[in-house]
């Protein structure tokens, strides 16, 4: 049976690209990955076109990085963010920076970031054994190729098992979240089955549901808008930019930016809700004098009563949330209208979860990880890469580059051991 330097299990992000460093040093590598097609999370990131990274220097980018930024500056450093750009402009793909310093494929389709590792790996000559879960793996002497990893996989065609030999093991699994893009948790029992400790997980970046949510605002975006989080009435976070009401909740950039400390707060049973500035541009005041302005010029705003308010609204509301917002706000008047308008409270009562969150909090413990290797403290030439790691980033491209840095340190290291 042969022996590869290096099993990877998962063709996630991280999985792919540790594939294309590793064997790009000369490695033998096999990946494993349990769909029929590697990168199926890849193909819906950045709503299909793919933020792969973020320009920002470490400074800043470090504080999208949670729960310990630190452990991730080797990783960073190792392969940085203006690296992986290089890559993949190396591989053929032309990249474009947006607003918020957001880095997309000039083609706008996130298919095109898996097709290149893709194409990278066939080059390489990496055999991409698809359909095949990882269920089991151990460490063991092995009377011809020393100490080696045995990795069980299913296939998920004929539930028949094959073994795979490697002398390094990386997981790559991914986290929890997007289940239907395969990642379920495994990576969490392959740690655990080899002594490591798992950071109890949280859906992050998902949407937040309101008390009582009026559904008849789904539908609704918003841009500048301003998001404040209040946990037991104290603000403790703002956010500014896009959000959307969907049939879930409240989404969007902003919004998920908030759901990491949200969701923390909600399930330590702590008052959470969330506090909209419709009109973050303008204070109270100078909110107080428009509305004095368009009721001078304006006879149906300057009757007042149910009409006039509607009239005013429609100067300073998209026409879809007047409605919602008259509904939720009972008492509205011209008086109380500024301060409605720059703190429209909902209280929340929960978070949609796994199943609609863009990363997993949580996971394998950095305590048993080397930030210098990715490798683990406990089992020599086992790695770990990825979501699957107990590090997670806010909206912006952070994760895919935790997922492309951590890997990238992890095939480095292999190699030049
Ligand atoms: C809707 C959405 C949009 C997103 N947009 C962005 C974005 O624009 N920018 C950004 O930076 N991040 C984004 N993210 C987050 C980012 O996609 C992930 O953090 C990143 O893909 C993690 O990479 P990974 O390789 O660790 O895990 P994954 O990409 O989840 O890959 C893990 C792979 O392992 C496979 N696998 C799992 N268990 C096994 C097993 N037992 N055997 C074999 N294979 C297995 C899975 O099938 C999967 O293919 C988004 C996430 C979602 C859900």
């Amino acid at each position: 049976m042969e022996c590869f330097d290096l099993a990877i299990v998962g063709g996630g992000a991280a999985g792919l690209f540790g594939a294309a460093v590793a064997a790009g040093r000369g490695l033998s590598v096999l990946l494993l990955e349990r769909n029929g097609r590697c990168g199926k999370k890849i193909a819906i990131t950045g709503k299909g076109r793919c933020n792969l990274t973020n320009t920002r220097e470490w400074s800043e980018f470090s504080e999208h990085v949670h729960p310990k930024p630190n452990f991730f500056k080797s990783a960073f450093f190792g392969m940085s963010n203006k690296d992986t750009m290089a890559f993949f402009e190396r591989m053929g793909l032309p990249l474009t920076v947006e607003r918020g310093q957001r880095v997309f494929p000039a083609s706008m389709r996130a298919q095109d970031v898996t097709d290149v590792l893709v194409a990278r790996l066939k080059e390489l000559g990496v055999p991409l054994c698809t359909g095949y879960r990882v269920v089991g793996a151990s460490k063991v002497e092995d009377s011809v190729c020393g100490p080696v990893f045995k990795v069980e996989a299913k296939s998920s065609e004929d539930g028949g098992l094959r073994l795979f030999t490697a002398r390094n093991l990386l997981i790559a699994t991914g986290g929890l979240s997007y289940p239907a893009t395969g990642s379920t948790g495994d990576g969490y029992l392959l740690a655990e089955s080899f002594g490591h400790k798992i950071v109890p997980c949280f859906p992050s970046l998902t949407a937040l549901v309101p008390l009582n949510y009026d559904i008849s605002l789904s539908g609704i975006s918003l841009k500048n808008v301003e998001l404040s989080l209040y946990v037991n009435g104290t603000s403790v976070q703002t956010e500014f930019g896009e959000m959307d009401f969907t049939s879930d909740g409240i989404e969007g950039a902003a919004a998920i930016r908030l759901s990491r400390k949200a969701v923390a707060a909600l399930d330590g049973k702590q008052k959470v809700a969330v506090s909209f500035d419709l009109k973050p541009a303008v204070s109270c005041e100078q909110l107080r004098l428009r509305i004095r302005r368009e009721a001078a010029a304006d006879i149906v705003i300057a009757k007042g009563g149910t009409s006039g308010l509607r009239a005013l609204l429609r100067r300073l509301l998209p026409e879809a949330l007047i409605t919602p917002f008259m509904r939720a706000n009972r008492d509205l008047s011209y008086e109380n209208l500024p301060e409605r308008l720059k703190a429209w409270r909902f209280a929340l009562v929960s978070y949609v979860g796994y199943r609609r969150s863009v990363v997993t909090a949580g996971g394998v413990d950095l305590v048993g990880i080397s930030p210098k290797t990715m490798g683990s403290k406990l089992v020599e030439g086992l790695y770990f890469a990825g979501e699957v790691l107990d590090l997670d980033g806010d909206t912006g491209g952070y994760n895919l580059q935790i997922a492309f840095s951590t890997a990238a340190l992890a095939a480095n290291n292999i190699g030049k051991r």
